[in-house]
């Protein structure tokens, strides 16, 4: 059943419906008093239940199975090491059309206008959507008077007759690129003779086709914007080529899907690449797993488009892995390049229809669905016949899942899907997590590196600017020191692009009365309202809480409220003052929201419609653009000051990728880094890109100190709104684990944000030494939570378990 309660439930078959019975097939089955689920067969047999009669199914709703064994191990798998219910691992991996039950809310779908296409049944209940705007399937039950309505639903949504309930997505067109190309009549080689005689007189024609075949050589399409660049000509004298039938335009949609155009060849590997690849190769004779630490712009994509293609000629699919953040137009579009429409993607933002087809497509492994380009839940899909795993930027915090359960880290859960299908994974990155490349050095996984960046164009020059002694010195305008000022105008003037970074979105995060020093708070959170100027609005980051600005103190009166700190809207408006002629443009969760939010944005950069980007973290996921030269940091401090033992790492991580999107095409790029502390380790580090020596100082720490890669976390949280509540729930649970595992318990501890959502939150860390038994460990801890939510005090609390917890 597709609920968090660990058990699984017996249901009567006639001996018909067993024969008939696969695992993996979905019935319709109801449950309590009349709630009614889709349930998944685990295992057929013939043990009657002892504590409860067995109810007969409703329906069965499959023909074939939609979950496949190997799936159905590795929930298991999930299900156990994550310490969740395999319900819970059930209702997260399928597409939500799949779980129809009771609650599920259905909508007619406006453009569905065949209804000679629908049943009797399917009719009834279509019409009683021209009535009433939604249905729940529990009032379908009684439209049509019958219990057994699954299939019924089923028909209608396959049919594309209704839809179901889900987040309403941005209806947005998406940007079309304007492509060039010769005419037809002008494919061969020996018409360009012709075609350049033909335009003897016309010189700037000429200029333009010339340039053509130039491009032609890079064997990408053609934008016509860059032949406009590449040649100086103007987009009339391309028109009237156009117009002559010499050239014509054609346009590619920037976002997914359907692939229309022709693929390529895969770009010829340099010596490095060439290298890293028969590396690659030689560890997965012996290894399942190999990480591939490559630089930034080292031409990690191009590798594993080889490794790919080998892996597609055998006959076996793929699964490509990306950080969430990272799945935009840039990657799919270019492995679209390559292997056209064999690459199906899959996307927690695209409709539950669109997942749908994706589910199908995979389980039939059609040859759309050859390689599937997806994030952390793609791991769900049911592969038949996987052959290799890329995850590429494998230390991307956001492959852990937060919530709800199961808390999965889609790398190791990819880890253990390539072993169930006997196939090779390849974890990519420029700055791996400790984890990866501790295992790594402990030959548990394969190791290859790759250490030039492609062209042989040199890293970043990394600078560290003081700020302090530049506010000292009056050197600051703003938040920027004159040195990043400078940097910036000269990147400007040669029509550079520039990207700034700033961990932190709206206007500052701390709005104060400077008479009596009160900050307005979220009512619902522990934390200060941040001000987002454009909306002059204060809002909580927590729980989405909003309200006006206001004038005055509402603590004193006063007219005094002054702001502390500052984010990227700040930046946003200091540079809009500062460079008033160039466009300034900002990413962050504000400006990306809906399902092309990122794209828009992206496309603009790309298309150099915006000089200078400035945006949070989202800018650092391996984002590919030719033109910046510049990347600055405004404060770096805020990264290396948090209270987690990651914080360290996390910040390498940041400064390091985010610097990596300089000059990654033509000349070295330049980084700009403004700290009030240069000489912090990290630092440093960050400054000479010195991986290693982050990773031994790291290391070192993890050692002493106790934690991953040595010693492993499981984090219990506790939640409940009144805080005497938690409070002695947390008191008794600590006492209870300190008598099992004594000083490897810490806690309890209220974490930085103390109460979100009016919620009171404890946390307690429990340590794993080397040799002790995750196993034992883990039963010890059911043991103790089944005690737990046996006290009646304490089981209205919220208890969430997180293993290996972030
Ligand atoms: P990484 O993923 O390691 O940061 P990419 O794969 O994005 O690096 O490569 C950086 C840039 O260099 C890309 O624009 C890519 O097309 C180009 N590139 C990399 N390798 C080659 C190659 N062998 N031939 C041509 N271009 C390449
Ligand atoms: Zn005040
Ligand atoms: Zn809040």
């Amino acid at each position: 059943m597709p609920i968090p309660i660990q058990h699984t439930f017996t249901y009567a078959v006639s001996e018909e419906e067993a024969n008939f019975l696969q695992k993996g097939m979905r019935v319709a089955v109801s449950f309590g008093k009349s709630k009614m689920y889709t349930g998944l067969v685990l295992n057929i047999h013939t043990n009657a239940p002892t504590l409860y009669e067995a109810k007969e199914i409703h329906q069965i709703l499959d023909e074939k199975p939609l979950v496949t064994a190997r799936q159905l191990e590795h929930w298991q798998w999930i299900s156990n090491y994550y310490m969740c219910a395999l319900g819970e691992v059930y209702r997260a991996s399928l597409p939500s059309a799949f779980l129809l039950e009771s609650e599920t809310v259905i909508f007619k779908n406006d453009a569905f206008l065949d209804s000679a296409v629908l049943t009797d049944d399917e009719f009834l209940v279509f019409e009683a959507l021209q009535q009433q705007s939604q249905l729940t399937i529990h009032q379908v039950v009684s439209i049509l008077g019958k219990k057994k309505v699954m299939p019924i639903v089923n028909g209608l949504i396959k049919k594309s007759a209704i839809v179901i309930k889900e987040e309403i997505y941005e209806q947005y067109k998406p940007k079309l690129i304007k492509y060039i190309r010769l005419h037809k009549n002008y494919t061969s080689d020996d018409s360009l003779g012709n075609l350049l005689a033909e335009l003897s007189n016309a010189k700037k024609q000429r200029e333009a086709v010339l340039g053509f075949f130039q491009l032609l050589t890079t064997k990408k399409p053609i934008k016509a914007k860059d032949l406009e660049e590449r040649t100086g000509v103007s987009a009339t004298i391309l028109k009237s080529l156009v117009t002559k039938d010499i050239f014509e335009f054609y346009h590619i949609q920037t976002d997914r899907v359907q692939f229309k155009g022709e693929t390529n060849d895969l770009k010829v590997l340099n010596e490095f690449q060439e290298q890293a690849l028969a590396d690659i190769k030689e560890t997965f004779k012996e290894k399942e797993v190999t990480l591939l630490h490559g630089i930034t712009s080292s031409g990690k994509t191009e590798v594993y488009t080889k490794l790919i293609q080998e892996v597609l000629d055998q006959g076996k699919q793929v699964l490509f892995l990306l950080p969430e953040i990272a799945l935009t137009t840039q990657i799919i579009v270019r492995l679209q390049f390559y292997f056209g429409e064999q690459i199906s993607v899959f996307h927690s933002k695209y409709s539950i229809n669109e997942r749908v087809e994706v589910w199908n497509n995979v389980l039939e492994n059609k040859p759309k669905a050859r390689i599937i380009l997806g994030a952390r839940s793609a791991v769900f899909l049911p592969f038949s016949n996987l052959g290799l795993i890329v995850v590429d930027e494998e230390h991307e915090t956001s492959y852990k899942q937060f919530d709800p359960a199961p808390r999965y880290n889609a790398r190791d859960a990819a880890i253990v899907l390539a072993k169930i299908h006997g196939a090779k994974i390849l974890l990519g990155s420029a700055t791996p997590s400790l984890e990866t490349y501790f295992n790594a050095q402990q030959n548990k996984y394969g190791f290859v590196e790759l250490n030039r960046r492609h062209g042989n164009v040199q890293l970043p020059k990394i600078e560290l600017i003081n700020v302090k002694e530049k506010f000292k010195k009056k050197e600051m305008k703003g938040h920027f020191s004159d040195r990043l000022l400078a940097l910036i105008q000269e990147a400007l003037d040669l029509k550079e692009q520039v990207i700034l970074f700033q961990n932190r979105r709206g206007y500052s995060p701390v709005v104060e009365c400077k008479t009596c020093g009160v900050s307005p708070e979220c009512p619902n959170c522990d934390v200060t309202l941040t001000f987002h100027k454009f909306k002059n609005e204060l809002r909580c980051h927590y729980c989405n809480y909003q309200r006006a600005m206001p004038n005055s103190c509402g603590a004193c009166g006063s007219n005094t409220l002054d702001t502390k700190g500052f984010g990227t809207e700040q930046i946003e408006l200091e540079l809009k003052a500062l460079f008033p002629y160039f466009k300034i443009g900002r990413m962050d969760l504000d400006t990306t929201r809906g399902k092309h939010g990122y794209q828009k944005i992206i496309g603009a950069f790309e298309a150099k419609e915006i000089d200078v980007l400035v945006g949070t973290q989202m800018l650092s996921k391996g984002l590919d653009f030719e033109n910046v030269s510049l990347v600055g940091i405004l404060n770096a401090d805020t990264m290396l000051n948090f209270p987690d033992f990651r914080a360290h790492e996390r910040g390498y991580d940041m400064m390091v990728q985010v610097s990596g999107r300089a000059g990654r095409s033509k000349k070295q790029g330049h980084v700009a880094i403004q700290t009030y502390n240069p000489f912090h380790q990290i630092l440093q580090q960050v400054a000479t890109t010195n991986y290693t020596e982050m990773y031994k100082e790291q290391l070192q720490d993890r050692w002493q100190y106790k934690y991953p890669p040595y010693y492993r976390l499981i984090k219990i949280t506790l939640k409940h709104k009144d805080y005497i509540k938690v409070d002695s729930g947390v008191n008794w649970l600590f006492k209870a684990l300190y008598s099992s595992f004594g000083e490897h318990v810490l806690g309890p501890t209220a974490p930085v944000v103390s109460r979100i959502r009016n919620q009171y939150i404890k946390n307690i860390v429990i340590k794993i030494p080397p040799k002790q038994s995750l196993a034992n460990t883990k039963r010890q801890i059911t043991k103790i939570k089944n005690t737990f939510d046996a006290v009646a005090d304490f089981r209205p609390i919220r208890f969430i378990i997180d293993v290996d917890a972030y």
